[in-house]
């Protein structure tokens, strides 16, 4: 099928207004939050199940590729159509189909806001419990295509922990339901195998998710440090101690004082690093725990333990973290965030490695993340118009996750591997390894149609581990 005969098909099932060429119309769409960028020749934004099927089957009629996209803050380039084809904007499914709080779940559309599902149920006392610091914007079905975690991962789990069952269109545009709306289905866990599956198995088009009963009390702390190191001895003890906090972020020095600079919310400028814990439980259990988080700050030499006094004060805490990587640009035009983790008691080391790689590479990286989860975020700051700045810091990031290896980590903590890292993947799993992995991605997607060029290294670049993102020349079609 021609091209032209494609955009003439996709037409007739989006409408004139739902189907995108021009390039002012198709440019916002080259790029998700992370740094790479291919214009997209065609979008299109269906407004229901049926006619994403359609979109499928007319996409695979005319053999193009169709790259799943929910509200593009992804941080790994998995929405970006680096070979091509259609780009299918899930933005337009964005109900809440149904609430049910006495079965504790709801029934939603993908492009539904991870945040706007909490605001429906909040006034009853529940909540949705994934949170990505990205959640006012990030989409359902792009958390669960990338088994998305955030800062109340450390208690509540990731993603794939409160998702039921998901409805997908397959390749052929056959549309069926994989788990339900009970915990556990007979047979393969293919709900299970689906999330994190990041766009190459096929479309979300709802999804069965949980809901949880809002805590009876919530107390929230900053604990201020002069030295890293004991911050992070810190976050080992208070888990080494059985205390499970919802949530144990830590910011480094760099960090508060770009969030300070923006949007002020009472870091002190002068620490090396802060950490926020919240606990959450029934009243007698949050303040016991709370004591104990004190007691364990202070004996690693914090400088200070701030409680939040009421839910505002808690509420301007919480901005500035979840303002962070915002804020990040106000220290230099670009910043690459790194996403790795390791084994929660080998943060002291690994952060002293990666303060070392930036003295090393003369670069600036500021660092904010899930520190309760060992799930590190490095920020990069970079020039891209000084020449050669960003070879620097890509190779800087290559060596931030192999040291993350080295000390028995992985390679994503949350964002996935995506365009960025499918290039490293060979240092985590050998060619059987990606094979098997490929097999089960053929079940699925025999023909490699949905997102192609993500999460694996063509066959010949297994071990390769020099990626050159930027700018991809663009003009991919089929
Ligand atoms: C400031 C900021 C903070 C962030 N904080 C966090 C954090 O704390 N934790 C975290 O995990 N991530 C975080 N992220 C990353 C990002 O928000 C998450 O990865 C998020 O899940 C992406 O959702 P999205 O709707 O933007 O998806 P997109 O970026 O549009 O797509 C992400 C992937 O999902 C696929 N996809 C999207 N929708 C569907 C669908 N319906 N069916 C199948 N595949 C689909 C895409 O093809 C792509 O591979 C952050 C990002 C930013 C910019």
């Amino acid at each position: 099928m021609s091209r032209d005969a494609l955009i003439q098909e996709l037409r007739g099932i989006v409408g004139d207004r739902y189907m995108l060429i021009e390039k002012e119309d198709v440019v916002v769409y080259e790029q998700d939050g992370s740094i790479f960028q291919v214009m997209p020749e065609i979008v299109v934004l269906p407004a229901n199940v049926e006619q994403v099927s359609e979109v499928v089957r007319a996409a695979r009629k005319a053999g193009v590729p169709i790259v799943p996209r929910g509200s593009g803050t992804g941080l790994a380039g998995g929405a970006v159509p680096a070979e091509g084809g259609v780009v299918l904007s899930l933005a337009r499914l964005n109900r809440i189909l149904e609430i049910d709080l006495e079965n504790l779940l709801a029934i939603v559309e993908p492009g539904v806001i991870n945040l706007d599902i909490t605001k429906a149920i909040s006034k009853e006392g529940f909540f949705y419990a994934p949170d990505p610091s990205s959640q006012a914007a990030c989409s359902v079905g792009g958390n669960i295509a990338n088994n998305s975690g955030g800062p109340h991962t450390l208690a509540y789990g990731v993603t794939t922990n409160h998702v039921l069952g998901v409805e997908v269109v397959l390749d052929d545009g056959e549309v069926v339901w994989l788990g339900g709306r009970v915990p556990d289905t007979p047979g393969y866990d293919l709900c299970g195998v689906f999330v994190g599956s990041e766009g190459t198995m096929g479309i979300v088009t709802k999804a069965a998710v949980r809901l949880m009963r809002t805590r009876e009390a919530v107390r929230t702390l900053l604990a201020i440090f002069d030295q890293p190191a004991r911050a992070t001895r810190t976050v080992v003890d208070i888990t080494a101690a059985g205390i499970i906090p919802a949530a144990l972020e830590m910011m480094d020095r760099l960090t508060i004082n770009a969030v300070e600079k923006g949007a002020p919310c009472g870091y002190p400028t002068d620490a090396a690093a802060v950490l926020l814990v919240e606990i959450e439980g029934v009243d007698e259990h949050a303040e016991r725990a709370m004591a104990l988080v004190k007691s364990i700050c202070k004996q690693n030499g914090a400088r200070d333990v701030r409680l939040a006094k009421d839910e505002a004060d808690r509420q301007l805490l919480w901005k500035g973290r979840k303002g962070a990587f915002g804020a990040l640009g106000l220290l230099a035009p670009n910043y690459y965030v790194q996403d790795g983790v390791v084994p929660r008691g080998r943060l002291p080391e690994i952060m002293a490695r990666i303060a070392d790689i930036a003295a090393r590479y003369e670069l600036l990286i500021a660092n904010v993340f899930h520190a309760g989860d060992g799930n590190l975020h490095p920020n990069i700051l970079f020039d891209l118009r000084k020449p050669g700045e960003l070879d620097r810091v890509i190779e800087a990031g290559a060596e931030i996750l192999k040291a993350c290896i080295e000390v028995g980590g992985s390679i994503t903590g949350e964002h996935g591997i995506g365009l960025e890292k499918k290039a490293y993947i060979g240092l985590l799993f050998n060619a059987e390894d990606l094979a098997a992995m490929t097999r089960v991605r053929q079940a699925f997607d025999p023909d490699g149609r949905f997102n192609p060029a993500k999460l694996f290294p063509s066959p010949a670049s297994c071990g390769e581990v020099g990626i050159k993102p930027g700018k991809i020349p663009a003009g991919l079609w089929i």
